[in-house]
């Protein structure tokens, strides 16, 4: 079903407008377009993204801008955060289910928040990957299908 991104997105500041406003953090976009796909998979997958960004989160409150370029038959999503960032010998294992960097005590969560993430992905005919440095913030890409109205 074709989605517009940009109330997927409303969806998601409302439900995570407590963590939003306790943390002064921003969420930037403009512009989204409309993909075809499942409206709750992409609410999650924002929201995990969203989520994720604001936990690991720096001194300053969160900011985070997400953007989107039309390559050839698909969307490119940028989600970029300013916050702790990640060691890149990890990019690869954030993805895999219960794999974590922290200790609870850091950091609660679960570790399926990106797994879940990918999956949705790929059932969109996407992948997902990540950069990051340490210290300065990450950003998530992904790509979804595009489809011509
Ligand atoms: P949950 O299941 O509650 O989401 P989680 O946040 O620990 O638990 P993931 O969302 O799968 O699990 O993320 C896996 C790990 O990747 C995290 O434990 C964290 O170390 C790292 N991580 C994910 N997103 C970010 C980010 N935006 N900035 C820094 N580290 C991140
Ligand atoms: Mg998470």
């Amino acid at each position: 079903y074709p989605v517009d991104l940009n109330s997927i997105l409303g969806i998601v500041c409302s439900n995570l407008e407590s963590t939003i406003r306790q943390n002064q953090a921003t969420i930037i976009y403009h512009n989204l377009p409309t993909v075809i796909g499942d409206s709750s998979q992409l609410v999650q997958l924002f929201q995990n993204l969203i989520d994720n960004a604001i936990k690991y989160r720096r001194e300053e409150p969160p900011k985070i801008q997400i953007s989107v370029e039309l390559r050839e038959n698909e969307y490119l999503f940028a989600v970029k955060d300013n916050g702790i960032g990640i060691d890149p010998k990890c990019f690869e294992r954030i993805f895999q289910i219960f794999q974590r960097l922290h200790t609870p005590e850091e950091y609660s969560g679960t570790g399926i928040g990106l797994a879940i993430c990918q999956k949705i992905v790929e059932l969109h005919g996407g992948r997902i990957w990540v950069e990051s440095h340490l210290g300065e913030g990450t950003t998530f890409y992904f790509t979804i299908s595009s489809y011509s109205y």
